[in-house]
Formats: structure tokens, C-alpha cells, sequence
């Protein structure tokens, strides 16, 4: 391979390609680079391949059985939904991954980027050795190598158990299934099987599911997900588990045996530094092996720069994205750029669905005095038909500028409704602003705008 201007293979060498890495390696290209990217597994990454993408396709399928439940509360004859067909289901979606997969493949190549189907290993500062034989030299090297599932070493899970990464490939659906942690993935997993029709027990090592979120959204939520049918219990875990003639046995902490088709660990991620090279080139890793980088993802060695889930800042595919373009924009367009990972919003797609921006009511309250505002009602949709259902929102706002540092949602749709709520908190919403704002009637969300007395004041 001959050098390009700088002396390099390449000026972009990018290990992974993800959602991050692939937009570093497709902006880097269109903006005249010469761009090499190498992805050991499927071009598209967990979001596309193992996560967001195909988890919110199996959402999807999973509200269709308790919907059909409902229409014929409403007034529609002959639509239960029956059983839910997997091996209808499964080749639909896996499908829906080839054809995302060979786009992500395809506009990397169209803007001039040289793609390589193998893994790569940094062997120094501007040194990348592939695992089809081949070295190349690079003036940047980008690491967006993502993560991985963690599974504990509860005995029998490493042999027995599955993880995210091996739930879209499963070759029968699981009648009965264990799903062990608390988190986005446990959680999202539990509501999803359960409204597929499986019998879902959920296991959780802490007091509350979803830590770190608003305490009073936790609670709400695990009301609501146990009354739906999963069997949720806290404090408790995987003690052991053996494979029996009918299925999974597995023994809980609190001596309770019980078996299962399949026992799901959603119990945490971690960053994909393992043999990268990363740690002998010179690079600092941190905690857990997540690759440590300054504002503008430069690491300890200045060359190699790292976006994405490796370096374990917020790790959300859309703020991967965000990273990678922060990284071109100062490496590529002399722009010194740093990503905002201020008020990021996020959603849990549980059933009922929640949506948050900005600070839990105990991290804001933390920082400052604060009034909160918050709403649960059973909306019109479901209270006509006698469903127990409820919806919530809240706001959190400081009591010395009024703004709103903190914005909850859960019920139909808050996925959707807080992307627009993010926006009015970026621009620095007060409680003010919201107030001045006319209601959407009949709809859940005018709510928002309509709370007047603080439910909580400081
Ligand atoms: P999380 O960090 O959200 O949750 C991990 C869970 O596993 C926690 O409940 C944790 O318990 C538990 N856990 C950790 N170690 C052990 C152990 N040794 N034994 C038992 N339980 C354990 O990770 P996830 O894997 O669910 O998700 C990873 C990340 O992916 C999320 O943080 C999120 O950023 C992203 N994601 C985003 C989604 C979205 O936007 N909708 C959906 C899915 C994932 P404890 O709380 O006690 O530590």
C-alpha cells in the first residue's frame, strides 16, 4: 500500500464499526480523508445488529396482544390475538438487520472509505495490525469498539445462562424466562416477553429497578410492570443453576427453586478493550477497562482517539454519534469540538413506557432547592375501557432561576414526547415558559402544561 501525503497508509485507521465509528470513518471520507475502517462481527454494531434496533422491533410485536385485549374491550369482535408466532416473527426481523446492515455498509463505501471485514489490534501509536495478516500505518486511530455484555459468575450462567447479544437468535421462544438485573436491558426484556406471551419472572440484586433514575418514576414503573403480569422481585439472585430434562432449574438467594426455557443476564455492559493493544500502545484505561479521554476524545497517547460505548461516558448511540462528529470536526476541520453531553434524554421501553430528560428530583434536589410538580392519572384511552393503567409526568424546577432541570414522563408514547421536552429544557425552559404554553386537548401530554401547585417544595 502506498503512503498517502502524510507519510501514513491512511490519515483515519477505525477500529469498529458501530454507530460511532462508522460516522467518524463516513465524515472523515466525504471531507477527503483517507479513511480505513475494520469491524471484526456486522458492520451497524449492537445498535443496529444486537440492541436498540431489533429490541424495538420485538416492542413493537409485544403490544400487539395486549392491544388486541383491549380492542375488544372497546367494541371489536373477533381479534384476540392468539399466540405469538416466533418463527413468523424471527426471520422478519433478521432480515430487517441485513438490509440495515448492507446500508451502513454501503455509505461507508460510497464516501471512499476502505472497509476490512477482520479485527484490528493497535500495535503502536500509528500502527494497526489486522487479523487477515495485513498492517497498515495511520495518522489518527479511532477506537469505537463498543461494548459487551457482562455476565457474574453465578455458577451455571457462563454455561446456561444468555445475554442480549444471543436473545434475537433464539431458535424456539421461550414459554418461560428468567431475566436477571435491573437496568434498561433487564427491564425493557422483562416487559417484552411478557407482552409476547411468555411467563417473565424478573430478578433484581437492589432495593429498586433502574437505579439512578427518579426514584419516584422507579417505583411507579415496578408498580405498573408487576401488575402487567411479570413476576418482579427485588433482592434477590441467581444462587446457582443446572440444566434439567424440562428445562433451566434455577435456585434464588432466598432458597426459591424454579425452571425456566431460558434465564436472560442483562446485568450490565462492559467497554471492548480486552486484546485491543490499547493499554501496550500506551493508552490509560479507567475503570472497568473503559478507554480514558479528555473533552474532545483524545486519549493519553495524543494519535489514538476513542468515541462511543469503550469509553463508557453516557453510552447511548446517539451521543457515539455525537462524539464522532465532535472528533472529525477537531481533527479533520480544525474545529476543536467537544460533545455536549448535557441534558441527554433517554427512554426506557418498558411497558408502560418512560422518557427523561435532565436530573432525577434527587440529584437536582442535591444541587438546589427545588419545586416539584408531578401528575399520575389513568388516561382517557385507558380508563374508558376500566384498565388500571396510569400515566405520570413531572417536573422538576429550581426555585432560584425557575428553570426546569428535570423532565418525567411514563405512559404511551413518552418515548416520543420527551425528544420535544429535551428541546425546551435545552433552551433553558422555565416553569414559566411552560405555564404560557396552551394545552393540546384532548390529549395525556397537555398535562405538562398544566400542573400549577409544586406537589413538594423545599
Ligand atoms: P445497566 O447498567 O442499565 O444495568 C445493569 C444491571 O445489572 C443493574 O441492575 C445492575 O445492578 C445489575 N448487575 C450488575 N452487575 C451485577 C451482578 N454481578 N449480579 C447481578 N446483577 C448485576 O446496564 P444494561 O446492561 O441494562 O444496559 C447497558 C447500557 O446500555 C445502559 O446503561 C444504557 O446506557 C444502554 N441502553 C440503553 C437503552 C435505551 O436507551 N432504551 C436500552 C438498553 C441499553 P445494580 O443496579 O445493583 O448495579
Amino acid at each position: 500500500m502506498s503512503g498517502n501525503e502524510s507519510g501514513f497508509d491512511y490519515d483515519l485507521f477505525v477500529i469498529g464499526g458501530g454507530s460511532g465509528g462508522v460516522r467518524a470513518g463516513r465524515v472523515a471520507a466525504e471531507g477527503g480523508a483517507k479513511v480505513a475502517l475494520a469491524e471484526e462481527f456486522r458492520m451497524g454494531g449492537t445498535c443496529v445488529i444486537r440492541g436498540c434496533v431489533p429490541k424495538k422491533l420485538m416492542v413493537f410485536a409485544s403490544h400487539y396482544g395486549p392491544a388486541a385485549e383491549e380492542a375488544a374491550k372497546y367494541g371489536w369482535r373477533g381479534n384476540a390475538a392468539g399466540e405469538f408466532d416466533w418463527g413468523q416473527f424471527q426471520p422478519m426481523l433478521h432480515a430487517e438487520l441485513d438490509r440495515l446492515e448492507a446500508i451502513y455498509q454501503r455509505n461507508l463505501g460510497n464516501s471512499g472509505a476502505d472497509i476490512f471485514n477482520a479485527r484490528a489490534v493497535v500495535t503502536d501509536a500509528h500502527t494497526v495490525a489486522l487479523s487477515s495478516g495485513e498492517t497498515f500505518t495511520a495518522k489518527h486511530i479511532l477506537a469505537a469498539t463498543g461494548g459487551r455484555p457482562f455476565l457474574p459468575d453465578t455458577p451455571g450462567a457462563h454455561e446456561l445462562g444468555i445475554t442480549s447479544n444471543e436473545i434475537f437468535n433464539l431458535e424456539t421462544f421461550p414459554k418461560r424466562i428468567l431475566i436477571v438485573g435491573g437496568g434498561y436491558i433487564a427491564t425493557e426484556f422483562a416487559c417484552i416477553f411478557n407482552g409476547l406471551g411468555s411467563h417473565v419472572a424478573q430478578w433484581y440484586r437492589g432495593a429498586q429497578i433502574l437505579r439512578g433514575f427518579d426514584d419516584e418514576v422507579r417505583g411507579f414503573l415496578a408498580e405498573h410492570i408487576s401488575a402487567s403480569g411479570v413476576d418482579l422481585h427485588v433482592g434477590l439472585e441467581v444462587e446457582r443453576m443446572e440444566r434439567r430434562v424440562d428445562g433451566i432449574w434455577v435456585k434464588g438467594t432466598d432458597g426459591r427453586e424454579e425452571m425456566f426455557d431460558q434465564v436472560m443476564f442483562a446485568t450490565g455492559r462492559v467497554p471492548n478493550t480486552d486484546g485491543l493493544g490499547l493499554e501496550e500502545a500506551g493508552v490509560k484505561l479507567g475503570r472497568g477497562g473503559a478507554v480514558e479521554v479528555d473533552a474532545y476524545s483524545q486519549t493519553s497517547v495524543p494519535s489514538i482517539y476513542a468515541v462511543g460505548d469503550v469509553t463508557n461516558r453516557i453510552t447511548l448511540t446517539p451521543v457515539a454519534i455525537r462524539e464522532a462528529m465532535a472528533f472529525v470536526e477537531t481533527v479533520f476541520n480544525g474545529n476543536p469540538t467537544s460533545p455536549d453531553h448535557e441534558n441527554v434524554a433517554s427512554a426506557v421501553f418498558t411497558q408502560p413506557e418512560y422518557g427523561t430528560v435532565g436530573l432525577s428530583e434527587e440529584d437536582a434536589r442535591e444541587a438546589e432547592k427545588i419545586d416539584v410538580y408531578a401528575a399520575a392519572f389513568r388516561p382517557m384511552q385507558s380508563s374508558f375501557i376500566g384498565s388500571g393503567e396510569r400515566v405520570l409526568f413531572k417536573l422538576i424546577v429550581s426555585q432560584a432561576t425557575q428553570k426546569v432541570l428535570g423532565v418525567h414522563i411514563v405512559g404511551p408514547g413518552a418515548g416520543e414526547m420527551i425528544q420535544l421536552a429535551a428541546v425546551a429544557v435545552k433552551m433553558g425552559a422555565t416553569k414559566a415558559d411552560f405555564d404560557r404554553t396552551v394545552a393540546v386537548h384532548p390529549t395525556m401530554s397537555e398535562e405538562i402544561v398544566l400542573m400549577k401547585t409544586p406537589v413538594r417544595k423545599d
